[in-house]
């Protein structure tokens, strides 16, 4: 087996575009972006995204025929974490969550008439979109505990229930909601099923958008009564919505992976630059013993989040079974995030915790990072199940390990 992450020349030539397109094209934006409001604003952030069609640089997660840049994960993985360097960057890219999971979903799941109806406009940044499953009342952790109910009536399905934290449903229009239809399945999994709603709907009442720690920021709560949707918007088929989910979340998780390692990186390369000129007690920050611990620990722990990453990455490529790997990524990624946001802070102190720099912002974000697609303890759950079972089965736990050759 050989695994080489060396990438060709013409992708390590897309790479070092979307290097220079986000430090030249879109870092200088965001800071007149703070400054704009209304149509000012919307009118800088397309603009931005013409220029990131004409570079060529446009859904590098989408393949060809679909107007992406057909990229395999493994390239993706370098894309996406230059693109994160710039929080509008994925956005840009026309590659940021929730609608590239989305993306995914429609290609993989869709008819012929939802891939027109709805990819379509989607991937040429026409629209947006929402994933609608977690509800107030019941664990988001558990899927097959969803209350959101529908039921058939002739050509029409008929939901009633209650969403919220549905990211990006106030721009948003349609969403892929997730409701149970089948009342006594054999595998509490095969309940739900996934649907296309068209936005705005009657019986789509968005009542608020939730305050959070990092501001009121597009996470809306949903209340749905007797809405009405056509039986030809039904995505996948009865029963299939757990799958669905499921199949979302794999590459989307790792997407978000992506995306973190860049924030990470900053954080570190913000730690070394600030201990390089922070004087105290006769030397500087970067020359005691205590800051290099803070600095080592975080450079290895981000080597570990790229290989893994990586790893994983390959495995998807490979056609190989990737849960385990994704799993493992996910959990490690977002608490390496959190945990070298936080010593990158340290070091700045006061300076660290004002927003006079990106981190105050970066740590807010990077919260949600170790429940949301999967908290940590569910990743550790079938994670640990996984190891269980390698055991029982093989003798030996190798194959939990990433199954690699060591
Ligand atoms: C910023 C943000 C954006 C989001 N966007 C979306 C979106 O667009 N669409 C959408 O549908 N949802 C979205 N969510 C919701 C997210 O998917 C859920 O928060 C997540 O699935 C966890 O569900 P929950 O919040 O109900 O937590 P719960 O399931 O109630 O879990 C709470 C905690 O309980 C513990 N726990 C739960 N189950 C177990 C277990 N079996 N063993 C051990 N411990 C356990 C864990 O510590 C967990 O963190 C978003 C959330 C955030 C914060």
């Amino acid at each position: 087996m050989s695994i080489d992450f060396t990438l060709s020349p013409e992708v390590e030539a897309i790479r070092l575009r979307v290097r220079d397109f986000i430090a030249t094209s879109v870092k200088p934006n965001e800071a007149k972006l703070e400054g704009l409001q209304g149509r000012e604003r919307i009118k800088q952030l397309f603009a931005m995204r013409d220029e990131a069609k004409a570079a060529g640089l446009w859904l590098p997660h989408m393949p060809k025929e679909w107007g992406g840049m057909g990229l395999g994960h493994v390239e993706l993985a370098m894309v996406q974490s230059e693109a994160a360097r710039a929080s509008f960057g994925p956005w840009v890219l026309n590659c940021q969550a929730p609608d590239e999971g989305n993306m995914h979903t429609l290609l993989h799941w869709g008819t012929d008439e939802q891939k027109e109806k709805y990819l379509r406009p989607l991937l040429e940044g026409k629209v947006m979109s929402c994933f609608a499953m977690t509800e107030p009342e019941v664990a988001g952790s558990d899927p097959t505990l969803i209350r959101t109910h529908a039921y058939q009536d002739g050509d029409e399905w008929v939901v009633n229930g209650h969403k919220w934290f549905i990211s990006n449903a106030r721009r948003a229009s349609f969403a892929i909601l997730l409701a149970r239809t089948e009342e006594s399945p054999d595998l509490p999994q095969a309940a739900n099923t996934g649907f296309i709603v068209d936005l705005p709907s009657e019986g789509w009442n968005r009542v608020r958008e939730v305050e959070t720690m990092h501001g009121s920021t597009g996470h809306s709560e949903i209340v749905i009564e007797d809405l009405r949707i056509p039986a030809a918007n039904m995505l996948g088929g009865r029963g299939q919505g757990h799958r669905l989910g499921q199949y979302r979340l794999g590459p989307a998780r790792l997407a978000h992976c992506m995306r973190w390692i860049a924030q990470a990186e900053m954080a570190l390369d913000m730690m070394v630059d600030r201990s390089l000129n922070r004087f105290s007690h006769g030397s500087l920050l970067a020359e005691k013993q205590g800051i290099q611990w803070l600095i080592a620990d975080s450079a290895m722990e981000l080597y570990q989040c790229k290989l893994m990453v990586l790893h994983a990455a390959y495995k998807i490529d490979k056609g190989q079974d990737f849960t385990s790997e994704v799993s493992m990524a996910k959990h490690f990624v977002a608490n390496s995030l959190n945990r070298i946001i936080d010593r990158s802070i340290q070091v700045h102190g006061a300076l660290g915790y004002s927003t006079d720099t990106p981190l105050a912002h970066m740590f807010q974000q990077a919260r949600w990072s170790r429940f949301a697609d999967g908290a940590d303890e569910i990743h550790q759950m079938r994670i640990a199940q996984r190891t269980i079972a390698a055991w029982k089965d093989h003798g030996s736990t190798r194959s939990a390990t990433g199954d690699l050759p060591l």
